[in-house]
């Protein structure tokens, strides 16, 4: 098949390419460059199935295709809040011309929406029918109120257009490729620790958040696209810890230091998060299989190996296809 990934560049996208350039198919991959990275994919630049396209899509563009996965969308807050009405036009915008690009050539659809939609649930774990609890007003709107609108469109071209969608809502996925300057939690913890710095915890760390490994979740995404379910279908692991935890697991991982800086809590940051994942079982029977240690030591190996060699250009090893 030709499969278009936007976002692909950025990185989940760019492990989805990875794992799609070695099951055969051709892959477009189109990016803006706002959180992604050259590097990310540069070992497929030479691959006869692979094209790169430089390219917003909050504006129209002509391709034809088999299946989109739409992924185009910066996903940490210090970036999404950077510029909060540019991150509004990508979901609103970018998602209507995705999906307008859907409708043209008939091609499948997958929205990577997110847990966000639930905003701080007042049920737990979260199901797929929870309507959530969203500020539309507050720093976190220009996302997640974002993602409840690509998720209403991508419904009504559904309903009107008869568009084929998928829509996943992902939640907190963590693994190599995360920027250092990224700014969730995983990435944050593992810089600091790396680099012998407290580690920063807003709030008291009482909250709790669910963490997916990055091939996990690469998993889920492909099977929703390519069975017969339409969604919303939660992909997250529910296995939750606070994030006081999660800081104590780093810290003892990579035998650092115990010292740790507690900060403000961002405006509308969720107490709880953790997926429940019955849908995703029977539909897909699919559920996450890295246990957290295992997932956190391939995170810490790369983000060592990317500190040691910060002014070398860090680009992966060409897998074998
Ligand atoms: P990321 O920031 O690494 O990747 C996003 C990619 O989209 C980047 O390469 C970026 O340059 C690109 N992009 C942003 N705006 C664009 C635009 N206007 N036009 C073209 N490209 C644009 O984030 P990620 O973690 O890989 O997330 C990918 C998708 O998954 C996002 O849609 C995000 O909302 C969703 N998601 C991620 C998580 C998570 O925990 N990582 C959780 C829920 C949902
Ligand atoms: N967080 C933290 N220290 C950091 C970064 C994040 O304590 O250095 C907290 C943040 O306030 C939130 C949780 O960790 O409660 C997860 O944050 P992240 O930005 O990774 O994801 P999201 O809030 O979107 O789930």
């Amino acid at each position: 098949m030709r499969i278009l990934v936007t976002g692909g560049a950025g990185f989940i996208g760019s492990h989805l390419i990875d794992r799609l350039m070695l099951e055969g198919h051709e892959v477009i991959c189109l990016d803006n460059f706002y959180t992604g990275h050259k590097r990310n994919v540069l070992k497929w630049f030479d691959h006869p199935y692979f094209e790169l396209i430089r390219h917003d899509v909050t504006e129209p563009i002509r391709l034809e295709v088999d299946q989109i996965y739409h992924l185009a969308c910066p996903a940490s807050p210090i970036h999404y809040q950077f510029n909060p009405v540019k991150t509004i036009k990508t979901n609103v915008i970018g998602t209507l011309n995705m999906l307008g690009l859907a409708k043209r050539v008939k091609a499948r659809f997958l929205l990577a929406s997110t847990s966000e939609i639930y905003g701080d649930p007042e049920i737990h774990p979260q199901t797929e029918d929870y309507r959530g609890n969203v500020n539309t007003i507050g720093i976190r709107s220009c996302y997640d109120e974002g993602k409840r609108v690509a998720e209403t469109l991508a419904f009504d071209y559904h309903r009107q257009n008869d568009v084929q969608i998928r829509v996943a809502r992902i939640f907190n996925t963590y693994g190599p490729r995360m920027l250092e300057n990224d700014g969730r939690v995983v990435s944050n913890f593992v810089v600091q620790a790396l680099n012998g710095a407290p580690l920063t915890i807003y709030g008291d760390g009482s909250q709790t958040r669910s963490f997916c490994y990055v091939s996990d979740l690469v998993e889920g995404l492909m099977r929703l696209m390519n069975g017969d379910h339409t969604g919303p279908v939660n992909l997250g692991n529910p296995e939750e810890y606070t994030i006081l935890q999660l800081a104590q697991v780093v810290q003892q991982m990579v035998d650092a230091g115990k010292e740790i800086r507690f900060e403000p809590l961002p405006q509308d940051d969720p107490r709880r998060r953790k997926p429940d994942i019955t849908r995703a079982q029977e539909w897909l029977g699919w559920q996450p299989t890295v246990p957290l240690r295992e997932g956190l030591q391939s995170t810490i190996d790369d983000f060592r190996s990317r500190l040691n060699n910060a002014d070398v250009p860090q680009v992966d090893r060409v897998p074998s296809y």
